[in-house]
């Protein structure tokens, strides 16, 4: 993997965000950091919010600092408890403790105060105009604003229109409050921002209480300067909000945050904005946010996602400052790369066909033992039985095979895994010349632990028929077929790139120790790959999600 020792070896250098707190704190700028990361709870966090947790979190962590954890709940219309509790569960589960959580609605009094402040500086007025109408004398890049008629209102009756928005006397989007700065700013943001808007909505928090609702660039930074937040870290689409960030903080001469921006993290073949993946569920492309084929924490969770895999990927992955977009297969070398050294194995047929031993003694069983994990001699080992009637993986018979195929063939020899040499002596088959059934033969001296070790090129992996554990498997692939979800045609919808076989369900025969593995983290279904065990199992059936396969079978485009 080229890519990922790269990536690696870049970051051993200290990233640029860690260049900056190391120079605040040389410098005396601050004596510790202090971070945030700041949801709105208007969705399930994704592989994006994980990048952005672990990045504010390890940094703090990284320089002796602290975060915090603040929703961002200042559009009533959108957000919900249930989301709420849903990131808090995803931001412990990845290994994360905030210091202490806040809600930008707490704030909701301390913003209203500071808005009249600026009203009485003379930096902000209540504007009668409509949406459309502030939408268009805002002007264009290259064209000035035109001022709103009510732009020059005097300070009393700025004060005394922003006091009845409050008070509820005006219906929505009857009278905005914006911010008077300049309406020739080259930074069309800067054009007389709109600060609030009147929205008759019960609030999750705040009920009833408020009918004006603070716009994100006024709630944020004063939110982060409330909380005395140093490094205010968020994507770069915000670089552009800067300098109104810089503009409040300073009319206002509160608290000095400061804002930096990072690349957000993008992945091939996956949407990773909020409303897309709303709509994903609402119209049951998927069964829920959580969905194993989501790119959402609670997803990947389900998928056997552990949190390690999902920090070294964030790891991995660095801090960058100009847009890319990350290969899919970077974060599925990472769960296997975690999973390797702690996965207990056992062994699956996914695709059976039915082997008979004809020279093994009809009610005879044996057990053979084997270790749960190759890699982690404390595990332990598992016990597997062995009798006449046998699963195979039907890929690993072949009638005619290519050159090179080591696995079993007429006349041909393997090893089955912990167990004798067999030899095919017969095949039989239906009407329709599919195979039902593959006769072999056994060396009873090729056992092993007993005389001489005879080896041949191959060896495949079974299941004993009589004690195989019936095991509903959910093979997962990509959600959509198109590595680059930025960049379909206009014309086109995400939803056109879906992919029809994202999800294939089958069902595969388990040795029977995996009914009993207590492992709580994905297990590998020996030479198939990592699976976890679904909470739709129970003592009669076994469900099983696939998390990802042992190697990259994808090829990279
Ligand atoms: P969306 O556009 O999908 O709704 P958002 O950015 O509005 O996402 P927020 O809840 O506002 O979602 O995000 C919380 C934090 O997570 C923000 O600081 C945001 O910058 C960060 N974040 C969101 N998406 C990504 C991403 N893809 N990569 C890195 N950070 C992200
Ligand atoms: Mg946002």
């Amino acid at each position: 993997m080229e890519e990922i020792r790269s990536v690696a070896a870049e970051e051993r250098q200290l990233n640029f965000l860690e260049e900056i707190v190391e120079n605040d704190l040389a410098v005396g700028k601050h004596n510790s950091i202090l971070t945030r990361f700041p949801p709105e709870p208007n969705g399930y966090l994704h592989i994006g919010h994980a990048k952005s947790i672990c990045l504010n979190f390890g940094l703090a962590k990284k320089y002796g600092g602290k975060t915090n954890l603040r929703f961002d709940d200042t559009n009533p219309t959108k957000e919900d408890v249930e989301y709420v509790d849903s990131i808090k569960e995803d931001v412990k589960w990845l290994g994360f403790n905030w210091v202490s959580e806040f809600y930008a609605s707490d704030y909701f009094e301390q913003l209203y105060e500071w808005a009249k402040d600026l009203i009485r500086k003379n930096l902000a007025y209540v504007d009668d105009q409509t949406q459309e109408e502030i939408r268009i004398n805002r002007g264009t890049v290259t064209r000035p604003g035109i001022a709103s008629p009510w732009r020059e209102r005097e300070v009393e009756e700025n004060i005394d229109l922003f006091e009845r928005m409050r008070r509820g006397e005006f219906k929505d989007g009857a009278k905005v409050l914006r911010a008077k700065i300049d309406m020739s700013h080259s930074n069309m943001l800067m054009r007389d921002p709109i600060l609030y808007r009147i929205i008759h909505a019960y609030h999750h928090r705040t009920g009833d209480k408020w009918c004006i609702y603070p716009m994100y660039d006024y709630a944020h930074g004063q939110s982060d300067s409330i909380e005395k937040i140093t490094h205010s870290i968020c994507t770069l689409e915000f670089d552009v909000h800067r300098p109104l960030y810089d503009w409040f903080i300073e009319k206002l001469n509160i608290f000095p945050s400061r804002q930096y921006e990072f690349a957000r993290l993008n992945l091939t073949y996956t949407v990773m904005s909020k409303r897309k993946l709303l709509e994903l569920v609402k119209s049951g492309f998927v069964a829920g946010w959580d969905d194993p084929r989501m790119p959402t924490i609670c997803g990947l969770r389900k998928r056997g996602y552990t949190p390690e895999s999902i920090r070294l990927f964030a790891d991995k992955v660095g801090v960058a400052k100009r847009d890319n977009i990350i290969d899919l297969s970077l974060l599925e070398w990472c769960v296997r790369e975690d999973l390797n050294k702690r996965s207990n194995r056992y062994m699956t047929v996914i695709n059976p066909v039915k082997l008979t031993i004809s020279n093994y003694p009809k009610d005879k069983v044996e057990i053979f033992n084997a270790p749960v994990n190759q890699e982690n001699p404390d595990a332990g080992t598992r016990e597997i039985p062995f009798s006449r009637e046998l699963y195979i993986e039907r890929e690993d018979f072949m009638e005619e095979p290519p050159k090179k195929y080591f696995r079993l063939r007429p006349g041909g020899e393997v090893r089955l895994k912990y167990s004798y040499i067999i030899k095919c002596e017969e095949i039989i088959k239906d009407n329709d010349g599919n195979i039902t059934e593959i006769v072999c033969s056994y060396d009873p001296q090729s056992r092993p632990g007993t005389g001489e070790w005879r080896s041949v090129k191959g060896t495949i992996h079974w299941v004993s028929v009589p004690h195989a554990a019936e095991t509903e498997l959910r093979l997962f692939d990509r959600l959509f077929t198109e590595a680059d979800m930025d960049s379909i045609p206009q014309d086109k919808s995400y939803t056109d790139f879906l992919n029809p076989n994202s999800l294939v369900i089958t069902t595969g025969y388990s040795e029977p120790a995996v009914a009993k593995d207590v492992s709580n983290i994905a297990v590998q279904f020996e030479r198939n790959g990592y699976f976890v065990k679904d909470s739709d199992s129970n003592d009669n059936k076994l469900v099983f999600n696939k998390t990802v396969g042992l190697k990259s079978n994808w090829t990279q485009s």
